[in-house]
């Protein structure tokens, strides 16, 4: 275990494992199968790739997310862990060479697609590779019972029965019911297995449930307090995504849109805006998110009820997994309750699975009513016992009193009684009112004994407050596109005054941050604007190379050495290197900004310094300079009056002192995996031995962008 706690220092630097990380690591490690029930964001990825890298051999990891595969690999290298991926997504050619490298033994952690798990493959793997552990990730996949059962993991249990060596076997999941639970252990053969539900708790999130809001008026308000922070407005439909997007677009937001009903290209585009941070705001149906890794979210508004509480608190989930501070935000009105009951409707399988839908809605509507603690409420859904209120959702901040509304009440629901079923809300708000409605003279409604008995209200309150009363079951109303409205059981105590009704008004949300004033710190800013040149050079997202926490403590901390940057939490020894320096020159060149103004003749000079280079020392910074600025290595060449070579030598040796640099403009992504190919075939240390191994094309000048490439990877 002190392994692993100098793991997680040295390669991700963190100082301390999250509540039941610990637990799991050391039930793996002590060599037993594990199932381990953790939310996304809760750090699953860490608890099985700690044990890769302390374990000898090749640890197998089962995923069908492609994306999120690629990303983990990406960074687990960007860490200096060895790891690579085997899906669809690789030519024939990678794949082979992967496989090729990993059958020498090359990477600690080999993540695969479970198509790709067929027998065949697997007795390979296992006669090649010493496998000490396979994590399955999304374990959940294997249970029918489910939301997203695949065919394709139910082969590897049996694949993992009939190896010689049984390895230590872990499932993941972040969503399991007891049902789904036991049907993992069974189908996946785990033997005897330790079992954890922890961390659905998630301290860094404040949720709040909206409800009798005008929702557009809202959501405007909402965005513009936070122009700075990136987040997610999820829609029930597809048609809801187009008009909230197309209104925002409309008000003079910047908002990317995201259904199923789009091109794939243009999912792909929108989602790499956001991802990339050139968008903050991104509307979508719940088609978008799965497999998309992006910590920096700030809050993610649902502007209506999802089906059920997993949906909902994996869609909200994707707030704040960098552990700051996000809000979850879930506008609710009783009749987003009728757009669901269509879905389950008109959604796929038979009566039985759509009672136990139909169930779980209610569960849903229930959180959306609660008074109790949500960050509770939830917990106590997935099992998860001893977690305390979190002092910060909206339940836990509604300090307004409650006020006894019986006699609305009882003009409300006797009206509804009255119009026996046949309306719908809107009709008995308008009779409620005393409205002129011609529909409504010309069903002489306005006969009613109850017709404009709260007129003192807006057509508008009144119909929130029919909402309301079917929210508490006192009236319900019909399925169908049109539903009508009608009393329960419930509201006849009230009508005849042996039970009062009393209402907690829910005020809208607060702004419970702090966040933008921390945010408006000038070094924040500046290592921040650092960090998107740096991605865009490197083609990556930005929180890919440091977090927004990691980069605001950077910018508290100010570290001026590697000894004091290593301190600060998320940084660990690969990204160090990479990227410390540029980082710490970020605020040096603050502080000798400040020095400029107080000195021009300084600032002069300084100036002559950056832009004329004169001594020998910084040469090859001036050839990279030039390269970077688009000039090719022949032009810099000739116009510096230097050899080929040594123009190439500048550019590599600025690389290796971390300066960005495309690689791909020196080296296709092709000739690089064939060199990488060759590597372990031959000889490597003299180049020549490398160059015969390759087609001709390929220069010595590559074969070294190649090893340089690797070396600082
Ligand atoms: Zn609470």
């Amino acid at each position: 275990m002190k392994q692993a706690q100098a793991m997680l220092k040295k390669v991700y630097g963190y100082d301390e494992f999250r509540p039941g990380q610990e637990d799991i690591l050391n039930s793996i490690l002590s060599g037993q199968d594990t199932l381990a029930i953790l939310p996304t964001g809760g750090g699953k990825s860490i608890c099985y790739q700690i044990p890769a890298m302390i374990l000898p051999g090749t640890t197998l990891v089962i995923s069908p997310l492609i994306s999120l595969m690629k990303d983990q690999v990406d960074a687990l290298k960007r860490l200096g862990v060895p790891a690579a991926y085997l899906n669809s997504s690789l030519s024939a050619e990678q794949y082979r060479n992967t496989l090729r490298n990993a059958f020498d033994g090359e990477y600690q952690l080999l993540y695969i697609a479970p198509e790709r798990f067929d027998a065949p493959m697997f007795q390979q793997l296992t006669e090649h590779l010493t496998i000490p552990l396979i994590a399955i990730d999304e374990a959940h996949c294997v249970s029918q019972w489910g939301h997203d059962f695949r065919p394709s993991y139910r082969q590897l249990a049996l694949a993992i029965s009939s190896m010689k060596d049984r390895p230590i076997v872990a499932g993941f999941t972040a969503t399991a019911t007891t049902e789904v639970a036991e049907d993992i252990v069974h189908m996946l053969a785990l033997q005897n297995p330790a079992q954890y539900v922890t961390g659905f708790a998630r301290p860094n999130l404040s949720l709040s449930v909206v409800t009798g809001v005008n929702k557009y008026s809202f959501l405007s308000e909402f965005l513009k307090e936070r122009e700075q922070q990136s987040g997610i407005v999820y829609t029930a439909t597809r048609k809801e995504a187009e008009a909230v997007h197309e209104r925002l677009i409309e008000t003079g937001f910047s908002a990317e849109l995201y259904h199923g009903g789009l091109s794939d290209q243009a999912r792909m585009q929108a989602q790499e805006k956001y991802r990339f941070d050139d968008s903050k705001i991104i509307v979508a149906t719940n088609a978008f998110g799965m497999g998309i890794d992006k910590p920096n979210v700030r809050y993610v508004l649902h502007w209506q009820m999802p089906g059920d509480v997993e949906s909902y608190y994996q869609e909200a989930g994707r707030a704040g997994r960098d552990g700051e501070e996000s809000e979850c935000i879930l506008l609710f009105e009783a009749s987003d309750l009728h757009i669901q009951r269509f879905l389950i409707e008109q959604g796929m399988g038979d009566d039985s699975r759509k009672a136990v839908q139909a169930a779980k809605l209610h569960t849903m509507m229930n959180y959306c009513r609660t008074d109790q603690c949500l960050q509770q409420y939830i917990v106590d859904y997935f099992g998860e016992r001893s977690v305390t209120p979190c002092g910060k959702c909206s339940s836990c901040l509604d300090t307004s009193e409650k006020i006894d509304r019986s006699l609305d009440a009882r003009m409300a629901l006797s009206c509804v009684g009255r119009m026996k079923g046949r309306f719908g809300v809107t009709m008995a708000a308008k009779v409620l009112k005393g409205s002129q409605d011609k529909r409504l003279l010309a069903s002489r409604l306005d006969q009613l004994s109850t017709y404009g008995l709260m007129r003192q209200y807006s057509e508008k309150d009144i119909v929130d407050w029919l909402n309301w009363l079917v929210a508490e079951q006192y009236l319900v109303l019909s399925d169908g596109q049109y539903p009508v409205v009608n009393v329960t059981e419930r509201a006849l105590p009230v009508l005849n005054g042996s039970e009062e009704v009393w209402q907690r008004r829910r005020g809208k949300v607060k702004q419970l941050l702090a966040n933008s004033s921390q945010d408006a710190s000038p070094i924040f800013e500046k290592l921040k604007a650092w960090r998107k040149v740096q991605a865009t050079t490197e083609n990556i997202p930005p929180f890919m190379i440091f977090s927004d926490a990691t980069l605001r403590l950077i910018a508290e901390a100010q570290p001026t050495n590697f000894e004091q940057l290593l301190e600060v939490k998320g940084i660990g020894q690969a990204k160090a290197a990479k990227y410390g320096e540029a980082v710490m020159a970020e605020y040096a060149k603050e502080d000798a900004e400040e020095v400029e103004e107080l000195d021009l003749a300084e600032l002069a000079l300084q100036h002559q310094r950056v832009v004329r280079p004169t001594s020998a020392e910084s040469s090859h910074l001036i050839s990279y300079e030039n390269y970077v600025a688009g000039s090719s290595i022949d032009q810099i060449a000739s116009d510096r009056q230097l050899s080929q070579q040594t123009v190439e030598k500048h550019i590599l040796r600025a690389a290796e002192e971390g300066h960005p640099l495309e690689w791909e403009t020196l080296l296709s992504a092709e000739d690089e995996s064939l060199i990488m190919a060759v590597l372990p075939e031959v000889d490597a240390s003299l180049l020549r031995n490398i160059k015969e191994a390759l087609p001709d094309h390929i220069s010595y000048f590559q074969i070294q962008v190649a090893l340089t490439r690797r070396s600082l990877q």
